[in-house]
C-alpha cells in the first residue's frame, strides 16, 4: 500500500482588512425568533361517543368560544387578558 501524502492546500491568507473606522458601533443583537406555534384546535375538544367535551375552561368575560390558556399555575384568556390562578394543594 502506497500512501500518497499530499500536503493540504495552504489556505490563502486573509486579506488585510481596511483600516477599521475609529467609531465603535454597538452590535445589533438579533433575537432568535421562536417558531410560531399555531393553536391546535383539536386538542381543545374531546369527542366521545356522541358527546363533545371541552378540555379548556371558557373565559367568563368573553363567553363561549373563548378558551383559557392553561399555564403552570394559571388560566389566561388571550382575548381579554383575564387571568385566574389555580391553586394546587
Ligand atoms: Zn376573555
Amino acid at each position: 500500500m502506497s500512501k500518497q501524502q499530499t500536503p493540504p492546500p495552504a489556505p490563502a491568507p486573509p486579506p488585510a482588512e481596511a483600516a477599521a473606522p475609529a467609531e465603535e458601533k454597538p452590535e445589533k443583537k438579533e433575537k432568535p425568533k421562536a417558531p410560531k406555534r399555531r393553536i391546535q384546535v383539536h386538542k381543545l375538544y374531546k369527542v366521545g361517543d356522541g358527546s363533545l367535551t371541552r378540555l379548556r375552561k371558557e373565559c367568563p368575560r368573553c363567553g363561549k368560544g373563548y378558551f383559557m390558556a392553561q399555564h403552570g399555575d394559571r388560566l389566561t384568556c388571550g382575548h381579554c387578558g383575564y387571568t385566574t390562578y389555580t391553586q394546587k394543594g
